[in-house]
C-alpha cells in the first residue's frame, strides 16, 4: 500500500463513518500513524439519504471526502480500498489493493442492510443504506412515472404509482412522509397527464406501533402525521416475499407493486477473520468488552453499529446510531493515548441525548431525555440538529439553502435521472458499489 514504516505504533482503522472519523480526529494530536481504510473515498451522513431519494437534496452535499476532514494531521495515510480478511495471527489486514501491517486495528465497518435471509426481497427490492442505492431508488421513482405516462393499463399505472415501504423506524417514517409531501406539491404539476391523485404510500410495520424505539406519545403523534398526509399504515403485517410485482404477506393482505423500499432492519457489517460464531453476538454484531476491545484479542477494537457492547441497559449493545458511534469513535481515542502511556483504560459509558424523526414540512416528534415534544418546533430542532452534524461549511450551507428554498417554493428540484435505475438482480450493494 506505500505506506511508510515509522517507529510510531500504527492503528488501521476500517470505516470512514461516524466512528472511525471521531476516532480518528481523536488520534490526530497522539504520537501513532493512523491508516483509515475505507471503499468509498467520502463519508456519508446517512441520516438524510432519504432526502436523496427524493430529490430534496443532491447527494454530494451529504457526502465528504475522507481525505480532506483529515488532510490536516500529520501522520495521516487514507487508501480506498475493500477489506477482505483480518489475520489476526500475522497482525494483517488483506484488501483489494494489498495486505498491511497493523500494531492495532479497529473494525469501524458500521452496519448493512438485514434481509433476514428473504431472497426474494434482496433481489427485488430497493434498500437505502449508501449514496448509490439512494440514487437508484430516485432514479426507479422518477422512471415509474415516465412508465405510468405510457401504458393505458389502469392496474399497470396504479403498480408503477405504488410505493411500498416495509420498516416504519425513523428511516421508513421519514421517506414515507417525503413521498407523501411530493404526491401532494410536486406530482401533479409535473405529470398533468397522469391522475396521480391514485399514488398510494403504503407504511408496512410487523409490530403494533411506528417508531417503535421512541416513546409511545412520539409513535402515535408520528402516525397522525403521516395519516393526515394519506400514507397507509398497515400495523402487525409482517412481508413474507417480493417477486417484482407482488408483495406477499404473513395474511390475505398482498401489494401490487413496482417498488418495494425495505428499511426493515440491518445487520453488523462484519469482515471475515473476525467473525467466527463465538464472537459474533445478536444483530451479527461483534462482541466487545467495556473497552471496546473485541473478545479475546488486545490489539483488536471495534466501534459504532458493528460493535455489539453488554451493558445492563443495553444487553445486545447500544441502539446502531449516529450517537454511540461518534461517543465510542471519541472514547476510544481517549482510551489510546492511555494505552500507549501504560494507563488502565477507562470503561466506555453511552450519554443518550435522545432521538428524533421529522414526518414532512412543519412536523417532526422528538424523544429527549427528560422531555418530548412534537409539531413544529420539534421540525426546527430536527433541522437544527441534522445541519449540526453535517461534515463541512460548504455541505452545511448548500443543505440550508436547498431547505429554505423547498420550504418557500413547495419544491425538491433534485427530481433527476442521472444514472437510469437497472435492477441487476444479485445486487449486494454494500460490499460492491452498486
Ligand atoms: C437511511 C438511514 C438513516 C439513518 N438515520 C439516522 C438518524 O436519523 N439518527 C441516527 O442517530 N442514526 C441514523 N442512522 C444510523 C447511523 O447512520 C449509523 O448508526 C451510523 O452511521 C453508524 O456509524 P458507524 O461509523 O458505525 O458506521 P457507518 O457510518 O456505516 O460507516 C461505516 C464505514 O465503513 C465502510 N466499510 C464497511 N465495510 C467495509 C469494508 N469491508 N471495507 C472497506 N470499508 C468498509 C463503509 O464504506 C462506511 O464508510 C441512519 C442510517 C441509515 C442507513
Amino acid at each position: 500500500m506505500n505506506i511508510p514504516k515509522t517507529s510510531t505504533p500504527r492503528i488501521v482503522i476500517i470505516g470512514g463513518g461516524f466512528a472511525g472519523i471521531s476516532l480518528a480526529k481523536k488520534l490526530s494530536k497522539q504520537e501513532v500513524q493512523v491508516v483509515m481504510l475505507d471503499r468509498h473515498n467520502y463519508h456519508t451522513f446517512q441520516p438524510l439519504l432519504y432526502q436523496v431519494s427524493t430529490g430534496a437534496l443532491e447527494p454530494d452535499s451529504i457526502a465528504y471526502p475522507i481525505r480532506k476532514i483529515l488532510s490536516h494531521y500529520p501522520n495521516f495515510y487514507f487508501r480506498l480500498a475493500n477489506v477482505e480478511e483480518v489475520v489476526p495471527e500475522k497482525k494483517i489486514v488483506r484488501t483489494d489493493i494489498g495486505e498491511i501491517f497493523y500494531d492495532y486495528l479497529v473494525l469501524a465497518t458500521g452496519s448493512r442492510t438485514n434481509y433476514y435471509g428473504n431472497q426474494s426481497i434482496k433481489e427485488n427490492g430497493m434498500a437505502m443504506k449508501t449514496i448509490p442505492q439512494s440514487l437508484n431508488l430516485r432514479s426507479l421513482i422518477l422512471e415509474n412515472f415516465e412508465q405510468a405516462l405510457l401504458t393505458d393499463s389502469l392496474d399497470e399505472q396504479d403498480a408503477l404509482m405504488n410505493f411500498v415501504i416495509v420498516g416504519a423506524g425513523p428511516t421508513g417514517v421519514e421517506l414515507a412522509g417525503a413521498l407523501a409531501e411530493i404526491k401532494k406539491g410536486i406530482l401533479h404539476k409535473d405529470y398533468p397527464d397522469l391522475d396521480t391523485r391514485r399514488v398510494q404510500i403504503n407504511l408496512i410495520q410487523a409490530s403494533d406501533r411506528v417508531l417503535q424505539e421512541m416513546s409511545p406519545v412520539a409513535s402515535k403523534k408520528a402516525e397522525q402525521f403521516l395519516e393526515n398526509l394519506g400514507v397507509h399504515i398497515w400495523k402487525d403485517v409482517l412481508v413474507t416475499g417480493y417477486d417484482g410485482e407482488t408483495v406477499t404477506t404473513n395474511s390475505d393482505l398482498t401489494f401490487q407493486t413496482a417498488t418495494l423500499i425495505w428499511s426493515a432492519g440491518v445487520m453488523g457489517a462484519t469482515v471475515n477473520g473476525l467473525n467466527a460464531e463465538d464472537l459474533i453476538a445478536r444483530g451479527n454484531r461483534v462482541k466487545v468488552n467495556e473497552f471496546n476491545q473485541v473478545e479475546g484479542f488486545k490489539d483488536i477494537f471495534a466501534v459504532g453499529d458493528i460493535a455489539a457492547m453488554s451493558t445492563e441497559k443495553y444487553p445486545y449493545g447500544h441502539p446502531m446510531m449516529a450517537q454511540p458511534a461518534i461517543q465510542q469513535g471519541k472514547h476510544l481515542g481517549i482510551n489510546f493515548e492511555r494505552l500507549l502511556n501504560n494507563k488502565p483504560m477507562k470503561p466506555f459509558s453511552y450519554y443518550d441525548k435522545g432521538s428524533m424523526a421529522t414526518i414532512g414540512r412543519n412536523k417532526a416528534v422528538v424523544d429527549l431525555p427528560n422531555f418530548k415534544f412534537q409539531g413544529v418546533f420539534a421540525w426546527f430542532v430536527w433541522m437544527f440538529i441534522h445541519l449540526f452534524f453535517l461534515i463541512g461549511f460548504r455541505n452545511r450551507m448548500v443543505v440550508f439553502i436547498n431547505w429554505a428554498y423547498n420550504y418557500i417554493r413547495f419544491d425538491r428540484e433534485a427530481r433527476l435521472i442521472i444514472r437510469p435505475y437497472k435492477n441487476p438482480k444479485t445486487k449486494d450493494e454494500e460490499t460492491q458499489v452498486a
